[in-house]
């Protein structure tokens, strides 16, 4: 028998899913019914998610990858298009674009809110862009009004990276409510969860249409026994075991990112003025207003005097019994990308705050006295 050490109970997680007993006992109740994959849960599912978005058709995948890349095949976009994106998200995003055998343009981030600088964006809109996509990195939405004005005046189709965004808003809508295509991630780190899973709002039935075919096959079904296939699809559909986590979860998706803003402004009370922000290290945007607060991340002064490296730094939280995380890399500087012709010093914001960002905890069951160790803790190395 091993003895588990008193810090590794005490560990605090960067994140962590919070799932009621209500949630597992459906999902018992669904294992035991007979129908485990996509059916009757997935189509309450997309109801729910449908009367959240305004009634606008929404459907569901496997995940938030496949969600982002049929919302491309819905548009049009493959070979010979250009999609414009930013090079500071998860890797999926730009994935996917080249997957529909497009090509990814990157455009660097406005460092302020750590999204893609929309005084840089009509730049790089050639004859070949055919789509935005923008992602709303740790829930804090690009600027919509902007974004949507760019588009409009281009005639380019918006498929938006709302992976980390559900329940974000800006201007007082919900992201998802308006747009043009709207792409969401039910991973265990994102608002809400379905285990693995996405969610895809589209503009009317033919595209909610394309998408079911694209998701499955291409199939689509007639009479009691008719099938035909004319578009090549996948393998993406979500199963009923995941869309009840996913139903499961819905009604208390407000008061998770409730939750959520109120650990996050208690960050913020506890950083003022503090040995870290002293010492250079950047806090996210403070905005209380659109935000969903899907992570708190600080961006340390790496190479300035007095800084630890990054990785010195985490181990040294760890050590503290305080996970932390890496959200993300530079795209453009992964091996894929720089055989595509990228390289450093082309987004120069994107590589510093790639090479100093931290995620430190934030979920629903962290308590302030949590957020309170978290910054003395980060606080301590400065
Ligand atoms: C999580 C995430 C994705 C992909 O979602 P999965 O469900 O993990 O496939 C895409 N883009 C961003 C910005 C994400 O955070």
């Amino acid at each position: 028998m091993t003895q588990t050490p008193a810090v590794q109970a005490e560990f605090l997680p960067f994140t962590r899913p919070e799932i009621d007993e209500e949630t597992i006992a459906g999902v018992a109740e669904v294992l035991r019914s007979g129908w485990i994959t996509t059916g009757p849960q997935n189509q309450r599912f997309e109801a729910a998610l449908s009367e959240r978005f305004g009634g606008r058709p929404v459907r569901t995948f496997n995940s938030g990858t496949a969600t982002l890349e049929i919302g491309l095949r819905v548009a049009g976009i493959g070979p010979g298009d250009e999609v414009i994106t930013t090079p500071l998200t998860w890797v999926a995003t730009s994935n996917v674009i080249i997957a529909v055998g497009a090509t990814p343009i990157f455009v660097d981030v406005d460092p302020k809110t750590r999204n893609i600088d929309l005084d840089l964006l009509e730049a790089a809109i050639t004859p070949r862009t055919r789509a935005l996509m923008p992602v709303h990195l740790a829930g804090l939405p690009t600027d919509m009004d902007r974004l949507y004005a760019i588009a409009e005046r281009h005639g380019l189709r918006v498929v938006e990276d709302a992976a980390q965004a559900l329940g974000a808003r800006w201007n007082g809508r919900e992201i998802g409510s308006f747009g043009d295509m709207i792409s969401f991630s039910f991973h265990p780190n994102k608002n809400l969860t379905s285990i693995e899973g996405g969610a895809l709002v589209l503009n009317n039935a033919e595209e909610a249409r394309l998408a079911e075919k694209y998701r499955l096959q291409g199939v689509t079904r007639t009479g009691i026994d008719g099938m035909d296939v004319d578009v090549l699809g996948g393998k993406f559909n979500l199963t009923d075991v995941a869309a009840r986590v996913g139903l499961g979860q819905l009604p208390h998706l407000d008061r998770f990112n409730a939750r959520r803003r109120v650990l996050a402004q208690r960050y913020f009370d506890r950083f003022k003025d503090g040995a870290a922000v002293r010492a250079g290290v950047a806090l996210p945007l403070a905005d209380f207003d659109n935000s969903n607060w899907h992570m708190f991340q600080i961006v340390l002064p790496i190479g300035e005097a007095g800084c630890p490296t990054r990785p010195d730094f985490m181990m040294a939280m760890k050590e503290s019994g305080i996970g932390t995380s890496v959200h993300y890399p530079p795209v453009h500087l992964f091996t894929l990308y720089r055989q595509r012709g990228f390289g450093e010093g082309m987004f120069p914001h994107t590589e510093r705050i790639g090479a100093g960002t931290v995620s430190l905890p934030l979920f629903t069951a962290m308590t302030d006295a949590d957020v309170d160790r978290v910054v003395a803790a980060v606080d301590a190395q400065f």
